[in-house]
């Protein structure tokens, strides 16, 4: 977060370069008006003219200059008539056209009004003590009262509705960090009624339970912004799990956010905007470099501008998307287009959603917030495993195809290990099934709390684990495996019987030594493999295993 001095002194520097530039655009603006007006019809000073009309109802609103947007509107809107026209037109059509212009010049001249945003409201964070609200609407009393129990082991205030109207009302009054909901409550559908809660009503966090399973009863889930599914009969433990990760997930990292504008203060404006609201983002005014400045950022959505001069937001929108590794990364696109049309080839070229300029700063950041959001879920829904909440094996090979890739153009060293649980077939033999998941989850806790931020760590098959390490030679990715190992091998497994301990064994391949992603991790397996024969809970570099 940025502290509010500085905040207040980028806020007024981008004020003034934007109000600096206004007589100038007007000056422009009036000298292409003139031309058309006295006949002159060619398609560049037209084209001219439309851009810059559009440029400032996008902008004015957002930089305080709300009449300014609305006269440039209103005078877009004539002009705009006029471009199929052969006849010159008449008189009247000019008048009304130089009374629009009279209204924009006048807007220029009026003081800004101020841009306040509301204070800045970061995912809420819990201090020492203080509980989350947690909303259970549940007409199954049982159950209910049995989820809230073990609710409230995990620090949250409970508090129960048996229909959607008081599930509903109670969201409006105070809102819950948590909602979980049957589905079909006696008095209607959960999911119809959440839907329909703006975006900054919803809750952070939505999971339903349901009788039913069918891909229409899941897809009302989705579109209502559910993270989490379940049918009964429904097993509390695995519900909270999925809460505790996808809460993790949530808090710990703020949205990072690429905004693309060809106006370098709109673009800064939005970016500090969203600053302001606890999120990273950079802009770049430069379409051409868009690809780099994902590269460079690593956003998980793009901002995109739909008109700069020169390229179309959807072209660049398919540039994106031509990118296999950024075939997924959500697009949002900000429009002064209120044309529906054009709206929807947008989105035909794979943009995700739309937001309309002029935007007010307030609805921007709450607007790019929940859609972060709520396409991490998506997201986490889609590429994790739902066990351990790890990456899955497919999303583990794509990231090791990325991690790889920027490895060699930064001629960086990437290690990539591959750890199996030793004997494991006879912990289920002898604990049964749940224990041994128990352990493999205390295994992805470990490795995922005891790995740096850019390391990755996937499930990658039953008891295997896939780990990669960009940055990290064999012998460093040695070092730190072989504390895991050891860490691990001192976790004590607690079951009714008795208690006991587990060990993993670990084959690391690396780059430079290896550099296609499929190699790198069939000698990972190789090295795991030798590890295994020489006894076990032990790690190899795969060099070590085929001198
Ligand atoms: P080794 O030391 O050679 O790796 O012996 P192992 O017994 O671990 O090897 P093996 O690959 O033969 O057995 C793995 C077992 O892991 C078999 C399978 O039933 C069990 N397993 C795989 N996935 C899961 C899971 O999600 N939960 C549980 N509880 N067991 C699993
Ligand atoms: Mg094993
Ligand atoms: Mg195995």
């Amino acid at each position: 977060m940025q502290n509010p001095e500085s905040y207040e002194a980028q806020l007024e520097t981008l004020k003034k370069a934007y109000a600096q530039k206004l007589p100038y655009r007007i000056e422009q603006i009036t000298l292409l008006y003139n031309a058309l007006k006295t006949g002159q019809r060619d398609e560049g000073a037209y084209e001219a003219l439309h851009r810059l009309l559009h440029a400032l109802l996008g902008s004015g609103t957002t930089f305080g200059y709300g009449p300014i947007s609305q006269s440039a509107h209103t005078l877009e809107q004539l002009i705009g008539a006029l471009e199929h026209r052969e006849a010159q037109p008449d008189e009247a059509f000019f008048s009304r056209c130089d009374e629009a212009l009279e209204a924009l010049k006048h807007a220029a001249t009026l003081l800004p009004t101020p841009i306040t945003l509301p204070e800045a409201t970061p995912a809420p964070k819990r201090s020492n003590g203080q509980k989350r609200l947690l909303y259970l609407a549940e007409d199954d009393t049982d159950l209910a009262k049995k989820l809230s129990g073990q609710l409230g082991y995990y620090d949250y205030e409970v508090r129960l509705f048996s229909s959607v109207r008081a599930l509903m009302a109670a969201i409006q009054t105070a809102a819950p960090s948590v909602v979980i909901t049957e589905s079909e409550l006696p008095d209607g559908s959960a999911a119809h009624a959440l839907k329909q809660l703006p975006d900054a009503a919803r809750p952070g966090v939505l999971l339903f339970i349901a009788r039913r399973g069918d891909l229409k009863a899941r897809l009302g889930a989705v579109r209502a912004g559910s993270a989490g599914y379940f049918i009964k009969p429904l097993s509390p433990a695995r519900l909270i799990d999925r809460l505790e990760e996808i809460t993790a997930a949530k808090s710990e990292t703020p949205p990072r956010i690429l905004v693309v504008d060809d106006s370098k203060t709109l673009g800064q404006l939005y970016a500090l905007i969203l600053r302001r609201f606890g999120m990273d983002a950079a802009a770049t005014d430069n379409p051409e470099r868009v690809l780099e400045a994902i590269e460079e950022h690593q956003p998980e959505m793009v901002l995109l501008d739909m008109y700069m001069s020169g390229f179309s937001g959807d072209e660049i929108a398919k540039v994106i998307r031509q990118h296999e590794h950024h075939a997924n990364l959500p697009i949002l696109f900000l429009s002064a287009e209120s044309d529906l049309h054009k709206q929807l080839s947008a989105l035909a070229s794979g943009a995700d959603d739309f937001l309309l300029k002029p935007i007010e700063p307030a609805h921007l950041a709450l607007a790019v917030r929940s859609r972060v959001f709520r396409s991490r879920q998506l997201r986490a829904l889609m590429v994790r495993d739902s066990l351990t909440g790890l990456y899955n094996h497919t999303e583990t090979k794509k990231q090791l195809d990325l991690l790889l890739e920027r490895a060699k153009r930064a001629q960086q060293p990437l290690s990539f290990a591959m750890i199996d649980i030793d004997r494991f077939k006879r912990v289920n033999d002898t604990y049964g099934h749940p224990v041994g998941d128990r352990v493999i989850k205390s295994l992805s806790r470990l490795l995922q709390r005891r790995l740096r931020k850019g390391d990755v760590v996937g499930r990658y098959g039953g008891e295997e684990f896939a780990v990669i390490l960009p940055d990290t030679d064999a012998a460093q990715a040695k070092k730190l495996l072989d504390t895991l190992r050891e860490s691990f091998s001192e976790l004590l497994h607690q079951t009714e019987r008795e208690n006991f301990n587990c060990t993993f064994s670990v084959g690391i391949a690396h780059h430079p030594a290896i550099t296609h992603p499929a190699k790198l991790i069939e000698a990972a397996d190789g090295a795991l493999y030798a590890a295994k024969e020489a006894g076990r809970n032990r790690v190899v570099i795969h060099a070590e295993s085929s001198p």
